[in-house]
């Protein structure tokens, strides 16, 4: 289908290119100098120590989540409304995976009041998710877990360059979790980042992205060593030098990609304000956003299908985000979840519908966005 406007859209230019060729000529493809480059050029951009390139935002997650010894007959607790790779890697530690219910429909991150019932003797963790870019209650929750003596992971897919009073999203927890998936707010095709301050965790998350080995390839090709011990149980969850050599590129472009989102977010805000039947979630919301997304809550009355049937006869393209985990059939069938469980965070996943946002886009893609959705509305109500 050849969309208008798709739901989101890459920007690569000429020195993404350049940059990935240039690899591709100097012979030395997996992980070495680039990736160190790439690491050491996102640490400094969200002021933090340690940071690990690897192979997609899904293992970063794994790595955050063994890192920090979460393991069989712990609890860690979560939000269900988010993308379901954030409580598919609690799985695989073999940990459960504890839901908590959103704010409300105007705030769609994880609620501090909703996790605290939740903490057991068993609790190892709360993760949160900054939702579309935006931050969730960060002084509530490392409250909270100080106070309980839990670690935080903040799952960032949304939110590179995201702020919290001067602070960067990823670095307020124990470790922070980034995606460079296609769709993001930049891209290396597959690709993620570990993030952390803390020295005992960065060593366990250096070994365990690389099956556990005490030195690397790169080390021994550049003469530094000639054999290897195993230290614990590790994975391969390397990246490359040509995806590093991507992020290098996208990085140097995120300010101004995430300044264009926010300009789009802003005729959006402008132009829906007074739409009737549409609630604009993080309206209120403070500065410092990703604009990764744009959320719209339907009208209970509204039928989802057919608005964004109506939208795609348009040729624009809508999506939703996100169907909640603990109703996924595996978790119900596995945890006993279901229905009812968290009423916000399901009305959302009833009624929610996310609208196209990307830096490539047009005023006019945006404008004809506004139309459509107002359009669909006077014909609804006619
Ligand atoms: C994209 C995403 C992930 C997973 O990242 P991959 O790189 O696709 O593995 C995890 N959590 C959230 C919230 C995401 O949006």
């Amino acid at each position: 289908m050849k969309w208008r406007v798709p739901l989101a859209d890459v920007t690569i230019g000429e020195d993404e290119i350049i940059a990935v060729e240039d690899v591709l000529r100097s012979g030395w493809l997996s992980m070495g100098k680039i990736t160190e480059d790439f690491e050491r050029a996102f640490a400094d951009y969200l002021g933090v120590r340690y940071a690990f390139a690897v192979a997609n935002g899904t293992v970063a997650l794994h790595l955050a989540y063994a890192a920090l010894d979460i393991g069989p007959g712990n609890e860690v607790i979560l939000p269900s409304l988010t993308f379901v790779a954030t409580a598919n890697a609690v799985l695989y530690t073999d940990a459960v995976p504890i839901f908590a219910d959103i704010k409300s429909l105007d705030d769609l991150t994880i609620s501090a009041e909703k996790i605290e019932p939740l903490i057991t003797s068993r609790t190892k963790a709360i993760v949160v998710m900054h939702y579309g870019g935006y931050l969730c209650d960060m002084e509530l929750i490392i409250e909270l877990a100080r106070k309980y003596d839990l670690a935080v992971v903040e799952d960032a897919a949304h939110a590179p360059g995201a702020t919290y009073r001067g602070m960067e999203a990823g670095t307020l927890g124990d470790v922070g979790c980034f995606s460079f998936f296609a769709n993001k707010n930049m891209t290396t095709g597959e690709g993620g980042m570990v993030v952390t301050n803390r020295e005992d965790l960065a060593e366990k998350i250096r070994l365990m992205r690389s099956h556990g080995m005490t030195t690397l390839t790169w080390d021994r090709h550049r003469g530094h060593a000639f054999s290897y011990d195993v230290a614990l149980l590790g994975y391969n969850y390397r990246i490359d030098e040509m995806r590093s050599a991507l992020g290098l590129v996208q990085l140097k472009k995120l300010e101004m990609n995430n300044r264009r989102r926010e300009e789009i977010t802003r005729i959006y805000r402008r132009e829906l304000a007074d739409c009737p039947g549409i609630r604009l979630p993080f309206n209120e919301h403070r500065r410092g956003s990703t604009y990764h997304l744009f959320p719209i809550i339907l009208d209970e009355m509204v039928e989802r299908r057919k608005f964004m049937e109506y939208m795609r006869s348009l040729g624009i393209q809508t999506s939703i985000h996100y169907p909640p985990v603990h109703l996924f059939d595996y978790y119900r069938r596995r945890f006993g979840y279901g229905k009812g469980m968290l009423p916000l965070t399901e009305m959302v996943g009833r009624r929610e519908v996310t609208l196209p946002l990307y830096p490539s886009m047009s005023d006019e893609q945006a404008a004809l966005v506004v139309n459509s959705v107002r359009s669909f509305w006077k014909a609804n109500l006619l």
